[in-house]
């Protein structure tokens, strides 16, 4: 059975970054990731917002070099997929559909993905005219007109922060008013380019190769209606990946894992890192912190800093 100071679960840039400090720190380390290194942020062509880059950085890109950084300094990585964790003995077990590997400390890193909003050909859009951040692909719609979905904080932030780019924002909502915090609710009311849709759903995407619009029913009356628009943000929530370890570590009520700066968990020696953990800010910059942080901490957990 392979035996490593860390398995790290996730190979996003939290998974990365900490696999990178946790090599140059001399540790035995490996990621485990399931389908391709980057996580989210793979998914994500245009990167702006992440220091270090004079120009538009892809994401695909991006989790390459991660991944690289980290395998230069001698972390493994395998393509493997998890099946179950046994987080409390010592050492620590972590199944895989081919072996079983021994953990001294596990890293968390398993992120997280929007929820979908569930209308027909949502998937194939993604990338034109369909976005789950506004943060990420906002610039791409400057002076045009988008539609945001959902009625939360992040419906409302990413509205906010559109409006300041985008000639026209919708918020398009299912209920009669925000479930976001009043602040917000006041600038987006105060904010002339912003206009509520309330008790809509979008029912359908139209485009023509990108998104030019959306079907909109009116949920109360079933009125259909059209609104042209450039782009779609979807912001209806988004679900922690935690099936593999919900019922060992301890979970907030949306199902983040509860560890705060430190990245440590209700589990000696268990650490979670970027979206996963409860945190005021999802971004790649902060996986990647997170990643910094919990390798630290594993180094404090083997007794290895001064
Ligand atoms: P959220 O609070 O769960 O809101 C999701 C929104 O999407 C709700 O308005 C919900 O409608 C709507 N929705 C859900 N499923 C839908 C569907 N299938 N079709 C249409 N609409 C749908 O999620 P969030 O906004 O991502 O926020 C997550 C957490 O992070 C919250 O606790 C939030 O407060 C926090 N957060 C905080 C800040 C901040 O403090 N600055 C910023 C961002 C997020 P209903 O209202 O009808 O349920």
């Amino acid at each position: 059975m392979r035996k490593y100071n860390t398995v790290i679960i996730g190979g996003g840039p939290a998974g990365y970054t900490a696999a990178l400090y946790a090599a140059r720190a001399g540790l035995s380390v490996i990621v485990l990731e399931m389908l391709a290194p980057g996580g989210q942020m793979a998914t994500t062509t245009e990167i702006d917002n992440y220091p270090g880059f004079d120009e538009t950085v892809d994401g695909f890109d991006l989790a390459q070099k991660m991944k690289a950084g980290a395998e230069r300094f001698g972390a493994e990585s395998e393509f493997a997929e998890v099946t179950s964790l046994e987080l409390e003995p010592v050492p620590k077990k972590v199944h895989t559909t081919s072996e079983t590997f021994e953990a001294d400390t596990v890293i968390l890193s398993t992120g997280a993905a929007p929820r979908e909003l569930g209308v027909e050909h949502e998937g194939e859009l993604r990338g034109r005219g369909v976005s789950y951040c506004a943060t990420c692909d906002g610039m791409m719609y400057r002076n045009k007109t988008v539609i945001v979905v959902g009625g939360g904080n992040t419906a409302a932030e990413d509205a906010l922060y559109l409006s300041k780019l985008c000639k026209k924002v919708y918020i398009v909502h299912r209920r009669d008013r925000l479930r976001a915090s009043a602040a917000y609710q006041k600038q987006l009311e105060q904010a002339e380019n912003v206009e509520f849709v309330w008790n809509s759903q979008v029912t359908k995407l139209i485009y023509d190769n990108v998104i030019t619009g959306a079907e909109i029913t009116n949920r109360v009356t079933g009125e259909k209606s059209e609104l042209a628009a450039n782009g779609i943000f979807i912001a209806v929530g988004r679900i922690p990946n935690n099936t593999l370890f919900k019922d060992q570590i301890e979970l907030d009520e949306e199902g983040y894992v509860v560890a705060d700066e430190t990245t440590k968990t209700n589990i000696p020696g268990v650490f979670a890192a970027g979206d996963i953990r409860r945190k005021p800010l999802r971004q790649i910059v902060t996986a990647a912190s997170d990643g910094a942080v919990a390798s630290k901490f594993v180094e404090e957990y083997l007794g290895l800093l001064p």
